[in-house]
């Protein structure tokens, strides 16, 4: 049996061409044994617009995912913060399946919730706020309707802003907020749990109305590769 595998945040970009490297021989070899690949948010460091596919690094990222459902693996994404703007232009050129934040899947047998993650971070109030913004089709349609340069200056002191922000909160208030996640397992009546976003790769256990839910998230790409390999046996973590 192929296996399915999950990965978030590898935050791509041209300043870390090690990492870029990593997720190239990945697309080349483990995830072309699997069944399906998922990329549960922020494989980009940010996303301006599927205008931008003709970047040069952008375009060799397309061209690998491309290669890699070519071979027959299913492609999902979900959206991450980082790159809320990825549309079905980007999506087809991969050959990936766009997802909503949050999709259940039956993985194996076991129903499955995939989340980018930063929805259950409701202790920081700001971030959420901003969220709900950038979330709203009329928000999407004026900021694509700049040009591509304006885009992409604005989204970088976006990112000064967050820098600076970030040092300012505590870690508590950027992680997930356990009320968040017992809401969601709730609301999907006590699946397993998959995110990333807040780069504190763990598994970890919950109870629920007195059921006992897995919720495994996933690393960045930060330091190394690292993707979850799941099967009807379970869930594993694979470090590259
Ligand atoms: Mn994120």
């Amino acid at each position: 049996m192929r296996p399915t595998l999950f990965i978030s945040d590898l935050h791509l970009c041209t300043d870390r061409p090690g990492i870029n490297q990593i997720f190239f021989d990945f697309l080349k070899n483990q995830a072309r044994q699997a069944q399906a690949l998922y990329v549960l948010g922020d494989l980009f460091e940010y996303w301006a617009g599927d205008d931008d596919l003709a970047d040069p690094f952008n375009a060799t990222v397309v061209s690998a995912l491309q290669d890699l459902s070519d071979s027959g693996v299913a492609l999902y994404f979900i959206h991450g913060n980082r790159d809320i703007l990825i549309g079905k232009t980007f999506a087809d050129a991969c050959g990936a399946t766009l997802l909503p934040d949050p999709s259940l899947i039956d993985l194996y047998g076991t129903p499955t919730l995939l989340m980018h993650g930063d929805s259950l971070c409701t202790d920081d109030e700001d971030y959420q706020t901003f969220r709900a913004q950038v979330h709203a089709a009329d928000w999407q349609q004026q900021f694509l309707a700049q040009p591509l340069t304006a885009r992409k200056a604005f989204i970088q002191q976006l990112r000064e802003k967050s820098e600076h922000e970030k040092r300012g909160k505590s870690q508590e208030i950027m992680d997930v907020a356990e009320d968040a996640v017992k809401t969601a397992l709730r609301q999907h009546h006590h699946p397993r749990l998959i995110h990333g976003h807040t780069h504190r790769p763990a598994h970890h256990l919950h109870t629920v109305d007195g059921k006992t839910c897995e919720r495994w998230v996933l690393s960045d790409w930060y330091a190394h590769g690292e993707y979850l390999r799941c099967d009807d046996s379970g869930c594993a973590v694979v470090k590259l």
